[in-house]
Protein backbone atom coordinates (compact mmCIF):
# COMPACT_ATOMS: atom_id res chain seq x y z
CA UNK A 1 0.00 0.00 0.00
CA UNK A 2 1.57 3.14 -1.61
CA UNK A 3 -0.15 5.30 1.82
CA UNK A 4 1.92 3.08 4.51
CA UNK A 5 5.12 4.78 3.12
CA UNK A 6 3.79 8.14 3.11
CA UNK A 7 2.72 8.38 6.72
CA UNK A 8 4.31 11.24 8.87
CA UNK A 9 4.74 10.79 12.28
CA UNK A 10 1.52 11.59 13.94
CA UNK A 11 3.08 12.73 17.29
CA UNK A 12 4.61 15.79 15.48
CA UNK A 13 3.51 18.94 16.25
CA UNK A 14 1.29 20.71 13.77
CA UNK A 15 4.43 23.18 13.22
CA UNK A 16 6.69 20.73 12.43
CA UNK A 17 3.79 19.04 10.21
CA UNK A 18 3.73 22.16 8.00
CA UNK A 19 7.36 22.68 8.02
CA UNK A 20 7.29 18.87 6.64
CA UNK A 21 4.46 19.33 4.31
CA UNK A 22 6.96 20.23 1.51
CA UNK A 23 7.93 16.36 1.68
CA UNK A 24 5.14 14.84 2.51
CA UNK A 25 5.21 12.22 -0.20
CA UNK A 26 7.86 10.74 1.85
CA UNK A 27 8.08 9.86 5.64
CA UNK A 28 11.54 11.22 6.83
CA UNK A 29 12.65 14.41 7.94
CA UNK A 30 15.13 16.21 5.61
CA UNK A 31 17.43 16.38 8.38
CA UNK A 32 17.96 12.49 8.35
CA UNK A 33 17.27 12.89 4.29
CA UNK A 34 20.78 14.22 3.17
CA UNK A 35 23.71 13.99 5.36
CA UNK A 36 23.54 17.81 6.33
CA UNK A 37 20.21 19.26 5.20
CA UNK A 38 17.73 18.98 7.05
CA UNK A 39 16.26 20.67 10.59
CA UNK A 40 17.69 23.11 8.83
CA UNK A 41 15.53 23.41 5.97
CA UNK A 42 13.01 23.94 8.87
CA UNK A 43 14.73 26.94 10.55
CA UNK A 44 14.63 28.74 7.20
CA UNK A 45 11.00 27.83 6.98
CA UNK A 46 10.49 29.15 10.25
CA UNK A 47 12.58 32.06 10.27
CA UNK A 48 10.58 32.82 6.84
CA UNK A 49 6.86 32.50 8.34
CA UNK A 50 7.15 33.79 11.47
CA UNK A 51 9.56 36.92 10.19
CA UNK A 52 8.50 38.41 7.02
CA UNK A 53 11.12 39.67 4.99
CA UNK A 54 13.89 37.33 6.99
CA UNK A 55 14.60 35.50 3.68
CA UNK A 56 15.65 38.43 0.81
CA UNK A 57 13.16 38.61 -1.76
CA UNK A 58 15.43 40.20 -4.73
CA UNK A 59 18.13 37.30 -5.16
CA UNK A 60 16.27 34.75 -3.27
CA UNK A 61 15.67 32.14 -6.52
CA UNK A 62 18.37 33.44 -8.75
CA UNK A 63 19.25 30.15 -10.00
CA UNK A 64 23.02 29.96 -10.54
CA UNK A 65 24.21 28.65 -14.11
CA UNK A 66 27.70 27.83 -12.78
CA UNK A 67 29.42 25.61 -10.09
CA UNK A 68 29.68 26.33 -6.26
CA UNK A 69 31.86 24.00 -4.07
CA UNK A 70 30.47 23.93 -0.31
CA UNK A 71 31.69 22.68 2.18
CA UNK A 72 30.04 22.78 5.64
CA UNK A 73 29.89 20.43 8.96
CA UNK A 74 27.62 17.62 9.02
CA UNK A 75 25.73 15.97 11.61
CA UNK A 76 28.25 14.16 13.14
CA UNK A 77 31.02 17.26 13.22
CA UNK A 78 33.18 16.64 10.19
CA UNK A 79 33.42 18.43 7.52
CA UNK A 80 32.37 17.84 3.97
CA UNK A 81 31.40 19.56 0.46
CA UNK A 82 29.41 19.17 -2.00
CA UNK A 83 29.31 20.22 -5.65
CA UNK A 84 26.09 21.91 -7.36
CA UNK A 85 24.27 25.20 -8.29
CA UNK A 86 22.77 27.72 -6.10
CA UNK A 87 18.95 27.71 -6.48
CA UNK A 88 17.92 29.93 -2.99
CA UNK A 89 20.22 32.29 -1.14
CA UNK A 90 18.36 32.72 1.90
CA UNK A 91 19.76 35.12 5.13
CA UNK A 92 20.19 31.63 7.01
CA UNK A 93 21.35 29.36 4.53
CA UNK A 94 21.42 28.21 1.16
CA UNK A 95 19.47 25.71 -0.94
CA UNK A 96 21.87 23.75 -3.43
CA UNK A 97 21.25 21.04 -6.24
CA UNK A 98 23.87 18.83 -7.38
CA UNK A 99 24.20 16.95 -10.90
CA UNK A 100 21.86 14.27 -9.88
CA UNK A 101 19.15 16.87 -8.78
CA UNK A 102 19.98 16.24 -5.42
CA UNK A 103 18.67 19.23 -2.87
CA UNK A 104 20.59 20.26 -0.25
CA UNK A 105 19.82 22.84 2.49
CA UNK A 106 23.03 23.89 4.27
CA UNK A 107 22.58 26.56 7.28
CA UNK A 108 24.89 29.62 7.85
CA UNK A 109 25.92 28.35 11.01
CA UNK A 110 27.29 24.80 9.44
CA UNK A 111 28.87 26.59 6.47
CA UNK A 112 32.47 26.54 5.96
CA UNK A 113 33.51 27.76 3.04
CA UNK A 114 31.55 28.50 -0.62
CA UNK A 115 33.57 28.90 -3.81
CA UNK A 116 31.86 29.84 -6.78
CA UNK A 117 33.37 28.33 -9.99
CA UNK A 118 33.33 29.32 -13.69
CA UNK A 119 32.56 26.12 -14.91
CA UNK A 120 28.83 25.54 -16.29
CA UNK A 121 26.41 23.51 -14.31
CA UNK A 122 25.36 20.31 -15.68
CA UNK A 123 23.49 17.50 -14.67
CA UNK A 124 24.20 13.90 -15.02
CA UNK A 125 23.59 12.34 -18.03
CA UNK A 126 22.06 8.99 -17.71
CA UNK A 127 25.04 7.20 -17.65
CA UNK A 128 26.72 9.11 -14.41
CA UNK A 129 23.29 8.61 -12.62
CA UNK A 130 23.21 5.40 -12.98
CA UNK A 131 26.59 4.90 -11.34
CA UNK A 132 25.17 7.61 -8.35
CA UNK A 133 22.64 5.27 -7.76
CA UNK A 134 24.63 2.22 -6.99
CA UNK A 135 26.69 4.31 -5.27
CA UNK A 136 24.26 5.26 -3.05
CA UNK A 137 22.85 1.45 -2.69
CA UNK A 138 26.76 0.35 -1.87
CA UNK A 139 26.61 3.11 0.76
CA UNK A 140 23.05 1.92 1.71
CA UNK A 141 25.08 -1.54 2.63
CA UNK A 142 23.54 -3.72 -0.23
CA UNK A 143 26.16 -5.16 -1.35
CA UNK A 144 24.63 -7.17 -4.30
CA UNK A 145 25.17 -7.03 -8.47
CA UNK A 146 23.51 -4.37 -9.82
CA UNK A 147 22.81 -3.41 -13.54
CA UNK A 148 22.01 -0.20 -15.28
CA UNK A 149 19.20 0.33 -17.61
CA UNK A 150 18.59 3.62 -19.51
CA UNK A 151 15.44 4.75 -21.28
CA UNK A 152 15.03 7.87 -23.48
CA UNK A 153 14.10 9.84 -19.77
CA UNK A 154 15.22 7.61 -17.24
CA UNK A 155 18.50 5.84 -15.50
CA UNK A 156 17.21 2.34 -13.93
CA UNK A 157 19.85 1.06 -11.08
CA UNK A 158 18.10 -2.36 -10.64
CA UNK A 159 19.47 -6.00 -8.59
CA UNK A 160 16.68 -7.73 -10.23
CA UNK A 161 17.06 -9.36 -13.60
CA UNK A 162 17.44 -7.23 -16.52
CA UNK A 163 13.84 -7.78 -17.73
CA UNK A 164 12.61 -6.88 -14.78
CA UNK A 165 13.83 -3.33 -15.35
CA UNK A 166 13.56 -3.51 -19.28
CA UNK A 167 9.79 -4.23 -18.12
CA UNK A 168 9.67 -0.96 -15.72
CA UNK A 169 11.32 1.20 -17.87
CA UNK A 170 8.92 0.45 -20.91
CA UNK A 171 6.04 1.54 -18.35
CA UNK A 172 7.66 4.33 -17.48
CA UNK A 173 8.07 5.48 -20.76
CA UNK A 174 4.37 4.78 -21.34
CA UNK A 175 3.50 6.91 -18.67
CA UNK A 176 5.11 9.98 -19.59
CA UNK A 177 3.90 9.89 -23.24
CA UNK A 178 0.21 9.17 -21.29
CA UNK A 179 0.65 11.77 -18.77
CA UNK A 180 1.60 14.62 -20.95
CA UNK A 181 -1.10 14.07 -23.59
CA UNK A 182 -3.47 13.81 -20.83
CA UNK A 183 -2.89 17.35 -19.48
CA UNK A 184 -1.88 18.44 -22.88
CA UNK A 185 -5.69 18.00 -23.93
CA UNK A 186 -7.02 19.82 -20.39
CA UNK A 187 -5.12 22.70 -20.87
CA UNK A 188 -2.30 22.41 -18.77
CA UNK A 189 1.20 22.18 -20.25
CA UNK A 190 4.02 20.19 -18.76
CA UNK A 191 7.40 21.38 -19.31
CA UNK A 192 10.21 19.22 -20.71
CA UNK A 193 12.38 17.39 -18.48
CA UNK A 194 15.88 18.77 -17.90
CA UNK A 195 17.78 15.93 -16.82
CA UNK A 196 17.00 11.95 -16.21
CA UNK A 197 15.01 10.82 -13.84
CA UNK A 198 16.79 8.12 -11.03
CA UNK A 199 14.39 4.79 -10.58
CA UNK A 200 16.14 2.36 -8.35
CA UNK A 201 14.63 -1.38 -8.33
CA UNK A 202 15.87 -3.62 -6.05
CA UNK A 203 15.05 -7.34 -6.02
CA UNK A 204 13.29 -8.04 -2.71
CA UNK A 205 11.80 -6.12 0.11
CA UNK A 206 15.16 -6.23 2.65
CA UNK A 207 16.78 -4.45 0.23
CA UNK A 208 14.20 -2.59 -0.22
CA UNK A 209 13.72 -1.73 3.51
CA UNK A 210 17.57 -1.01 4.19
CA UNK A 211 17.38 1.16 1.37
CA UNK A 212 13.99 3.08 2.91
CA UNK A 213 16.58 2.86 6.38
CA UNK A 214 19.25 4.52 4.48
CA UNK A 215 16.96 6.99 3.11
CA UNK A 216 16.06 7.68 6.93
CA UNK A 217 12.54 6.84 5.69
CA UNK A 218 11.38 4.02 7.79
CA UNK A 219 8.06 3.74 7.34
CA UNK A 220 8.84 3.35 4.17
CA UNK A 221 10.13 -0.09 4.74
CA UNK A 222 6.97 -1.48 5.09
CA UNK A 223 5.59 0.01 2.08
CA UNK A 224 6.22 -1.15 -1.88
CA UNK A 225 7.93 1.80 -2.71
CA UNK A 226 8.11 6.22 -2.61
CA UNK A 227 9.39 9.15 -4.03
CA UNK A 228 11.99 10.47 -2.42
CA UNK A 229 11.59 14.36 -3.25
CA UNK A 230 15.09 15.64 -1.83
CA UNK A 231 16.78 13.15 -3.63
CA UNK A 232 14.09 13.13 -6.81
CA UNK A 233 14.38 9.31 -6.49
CA UNK A 234 11.58 6.72 -6.92
CA UNK A 235 12.64 3.33 -5.13
CA UNK A 236 10.98 0.08 -5.76
CA UNK A 237 11.31 -3.32 -5.53
CA UNK A 238 10.18 -6.41 -7.92
CA UNK A 239 6.47 -7.25 -6.73
CA UNK A 240 6.45 -10.34 -9.28
CA UNK A 241 8.84 -12.19 -7.26
CA UNK A 242 8.10 -12.76 -4.29
CA UNK A 243 5.20 -15.52 -4.97
CA UNK A 244 7.40 -17.38 -7.35
CA UNK A 245 10.32 -19.73 -7.30
CA UNK A 246 12.39 -18.67 -9.78
CA UNK A 247 12.95 -14.91 -11.62
CA UNK A 248 10.89 -14.30 -14.34
CA UNK A 249 13.74 -13.65 -17.35
CA UNK A 250 11.41 -12.42 -20.02
CA UNK A 251 9.16 -9.47 -20.48
CA UNK A 252 6.47 -11.30 -21.35
CA UNK A 253 6.91 -13.95 -17.93
CA UNK A 254 6.76 -10.45 -16.02
CA UNK A 255 3.59 -8.95 -17.59
CA UNK A 256 1.99 -12.13 -16.82
CA UNK A 257 3.25 -12.37 -13.35
CA UNK A 258 2.02 -8.44 -13.08
CA UNK A 259 -1.27 -9.16 -13.71
CA UNK A 260 -2.15 -11.38 -11.13
CA UNK A 261 -0.65 -8.82 -8.60
CA UNK A 262 -2.92 -5.23 -9.27
CA UNK A 263 0.02 -3.21 -6.73
CA UNK A 264 2.76 -4.71 -9.33
CA UNK A 265 1.77 -1.94 -11.64
CA UNK A 266 0.18 0.25 -9.39
CA UNK A 267 3.11 1.37 -7.29
CA UNK A 268 5.35 1.81 -10.04
CA UNK A 269 2.34 4.65 -11.92
CA UNK A 270 1.88 5.74 -8.64
CA UNK A 271 5.64 6.81 -7.71
CA UNK A 272 5.76 8.03 -11.21
CA UNK A 273 3.46 10.25 -11.18
CA UNK A 274 4.62 12.22 -8.45
CA UNK A 275 8.32 11.96 -10.23
CA UNK A 276 7.02 13.43 -13.06
CA UNK A 277 4.63 15.71 -11.74
CA UNK A 278 8.27 17.45 -9.60
CA UNK A 279 9.78 17.53 -12.76
CA UNK A 280 7.58 18.75 -15.35
CA UNK A 281 6.54 21.58 -14.07
CA UNK A 282 3.27 20.44 -12.20
CA UNK A 283 4.55 21.12 -8.66
CA UNK A 284 7.91 22.36 -7.47
CA UNK A 285 9.95 20.38 -4.95
CA UNK A 286 10.63 22.16 -1.83
CA UNK A 287 7.97 24.38 -1.69
CA UNK A 288 4.19 24.33 -0.22
CA UNK A 289 2.48 21.92 -2.20
CA UNK A 290 -1.05 20.82 -0.54
CA UNK A 291 -1.09 16.32 -0.16
CA UNK A 292 -4.39 16.15 -1.06
CA UNK A 293 -3.07 17.26 -4.31
CA UNK A 294 -0.03 15.46 -5.08
CA UNK A 295 -1.69 12.11 -3.53
CA UNK A 296 -4.86 12.71 -5.49
CA UNK A 297 -2.88 13.27 -8.66
CA UNK A 298 -1.19 10.06 -8.06
CA UNK A 299 -4.26 8.11 -7.10
CA UNK A 300 -6.30 9.34 -10.36
CA UNK A 301 -3.14 7.78 -12.55
CA UNK A 302 -2.91 4.57 -10.46
CA UNK A 303 -5.94 2.61 -11.11
CA UNK A 304 -4.92 -0.01 -13.35
CA UNK A 305 -6.53 -1.82 -16.39
CA UNK A 306 -5.10 -5.11 -15.76
CA UNK A 307 -7.12 -6.31 -19.16
CA UNK A 308 -5.11 -4.23 -20.89
CA UNK A 309 -2.11 -5.86 -22.48
CA UNK A 310 0.19 -4.13 -21.59
CA UNK A 311 -0.89 -4.04 -17.86
CA UNK A 312 -1.99 -0.32 -17.62
CA UNK A 313 -4.09 1.84 -19.36
CA UNK A 314 -7.51 3.78 -19.37
CA UNK A 315 -6.45 7.11 -17.13
CA UNK A 316 -9.12 8.57 -14.58
CA UNK A 317 -10.79 4.86 -14.43
CA UNK A 318 -12.67 4.66 -10.91
CA UNK A 319 -10.38 3.61 -8.37
CA UNK A 320 -11.99 0.78 -6.76
CA UNK A 321 -10.13 0.56 -4.03
CA UNK A 322 -10.02 4.10 -2.65
CA UNK A 323 -13.70 4.50 -3.48
CA UNK A 324 -14.56 1.54 -1.21
CA UNK A 325 -12.70 2.85 1.50
CA UNK A 326 -14.24 6.94 1.02
CA UNK A 327 -17.84 4.69 1.00
CA UNK A 328 -16.62 3.34 4.02
CA UNK A 329 -15.34 6.51 5.62
CA UNK A 330 -18.75 8.54 4.50
CA UNK A 331 -20.28 5.93 6.68
CA UNK A 332 -18.84 6.13 9.82
CA UNK A 333 -16.75 9.02 10.46
CA UNK A 334 -16.47 11.38 7.58
CA UNK A 335 -17.42 15.17 9.24
CA UNK A 336 -19.56 17.76 7.14
CA UNK A 337 -16.33 19.98 7.11
CA UNK A 338 -14.08 17.42 5.71
CA UNK A 339 -13.07 19.35 2.48
CA UNK A 340 -12.23 22.27 4.59
CA UNK A 341 -9.91 20.00 6.89
CA UNK A 342 -8.16 17.94 4.02
CA UNK A 343 -7.22 21.18 2.20
CA UNK A 344 -6.78 23.23 4.70
CA UNK A 345 -3.15 21.50 6.29
CA UNK A 346 -1.78 18.47 5.78
CA UNK A 347 -2.56 17.12 9.05
CA UNK A 348 -4.76 14.34 8.45
CA UNK A 349 -2.10 12.87 6.27
CA UNK A 350 -0.22 12.76 9.08
CA UNK A 351 -2.12 11.00 11.59
CA UNK A 352 -1.69 7.09 11.19
CA UNK A 353 -5.21 6.53 12.07
CA UNK A 354 -6.78 9.07 9.70
CA UNK A 355 -4.26 8.53 6.78
CA UNK A 356 -6.19 6.11 5.20
CA UNK A 357 -9.25 8.06 4.84
CA UNK A 358 -7.55 11.11 3.90
CA UNK A 359 -6.07 9.58 0.86
CA UNK A 360 -9.85 8.15 -0.22
CA UNK A 361 -11.24 11.66 0.59
CA UNK A 362 -8.23 13.41 -1.65
CA UNK A 363 -8.97 10.43 -4.48
CA UNK A 364 -12.81 11.09 -4.53
CA UNK A 365 -12.32 14.73 -4.40
CA UNK A 366 -9.17 15.08 -7.17
CA UNK A 367 -11.92 12.70 -9.47
CA UNK A 368 -14.91 14.59 -9.24
CA UNK A 369 -13.11 17.83 -9.76
CA UNK A 370 -10.76 16.86 -12.34
CA UNK A 371 -14.40 14.88 -14.16
CA UNK A 372 -16.39 17.60 -13.46
CA UNK A 373 -14.30 21.18 -13.10
CA UNK A 374 -11.55 20.62 -15.34
CA UNK A 375 -10.63 24.14 -16.13
CA UNK A 376 -10.65 25.00 -12.25
CA UNK A 377 -8.63 21.81 -11.32
CA UNK A 378 -6.21 23.11 -14.20
CA UNK A 379 -6.25 26.78 -13.23
CA UNK A 380 -5.57 25.44 -9.63
CA UNK A 381 -2.62 23.25 -10.70
CA UNK A 382 -1.08 26.46 -12.03
CA UNK A 383 -1.37 28.68 -9.53
CA UNK A 384 0.25 25.81 -7.18
CA UNK A 385 3.23 25.21 -9.73
CA UNK A 386 3.99 28.74 -9.40
CA UNK A 387 4.78 27.98 -5.56
CA UNK A 388 8.61 29.93 -4.52
CA UNK A 389 10.75 27.64 -3.20
CA UNK A 390 10.88 27.72 0.94
CA UNK A 391 7.90 29.07 1.56
CA UNK A 392 5.34 27.69 3.54
CA UNK A 393 1.32 29.12 3.57
CA UNK A 394 -0.61 29.31 6.41
CA UNK A 395 -3.98 27.32 6.62
CA UNK A 396 -5.99 30.18 5.64
CA UNK A 397 -4.24 30.79 2.52
CA UNK A 398 -4.30 27.14 1.64
CA UNK A 399 -8.16 27.45 1.90
CA UNK A 400 -7.95 30.67 0.38
CA UNK A 401 -6.47 29.44 -2.87
CA UNK A 402 -8.48 26.67 -2.83
CA UNK A 403 -11.85 28.53 -2.58
CA UNK A 404 -10.54 31.11 -5.78
CA UNK A 405 -10.20 28.15 -7.73
CA UNK A 406 -13.21 26.23 -6.45
CA UNK A 407 -15.89 28.61 -5.33
CA UNK A 408 -16.27 29.58 -1.66
CA UNK A 409 -19.23 27.95 -0.36
CA UNK A 410 -17.50 24.98 0.22
CA UNK A 411 -21.09 23.50 1.84
CA UNK A 412 -22.13 23.23 -1.80
CA UNK A 413 -18.84 21.57 -3.30
CA UNK A 414 -19.59 19.00 -1.11
CA UNK A 415 -23.24 18.46 -1.46
CA UNK A 416 -22.11 17.83 -5.21
CA UNK A 417 -18.95 16.03 -4.14
CA UNK A 418 -21.27 13.44 -2.30
CA UNK A 419 -23.82 13.03 -5.31
CA UNK A 420 -21.34 12.60 -7.86
CA UNK A 421 -19.49 9.88 -5.99
CA UNK A 422 -22.81 8.30 -4.94
CA UNK A 423 -23.51 7.40 -8.38
CA UNK A 424 -20.13 6.30 -9.61
CA UNK A 425 -19.23 2.74 -9.89
ZN1 LIG B 1 1.99 9.01 -3.05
Amino acid sequence: MQQRSEIINPRLTRRLMLDRSWQSLIAASFASVSPLAGQQVCHAQDNDSSQPGAMPSADVQATSKVISVISFQDETGSETSVEGRVLVRASDGVLLEDPARRLWTIPSVRLETETTTERPFEFFDPTQLGSRLIEECHSAGIDTDFHVHTTKNYAIAASTPEAYSQWTGQLLERMQIAFQSYWKNRRFELTPLAAPLPVLILSNQTQFAKMAEFDRTPASANGQGYYLVTANRIVLFDLTASRADSPAKTIAEIHRRAQQIPASVATVVHESTHQIAFNRGMHQRYADNPVWLTEGMAMYFEAPDLKSRRGWSGIGKVNASRLFRFREFLKARRQPDSIETLVRDNSRFGDADSAIDAYSEAWALTYFLIRTRIRDYAQYLTAISQKRPLHWDDPEDRLAAFQSAFGSNIAKLNRELLSFTARLK
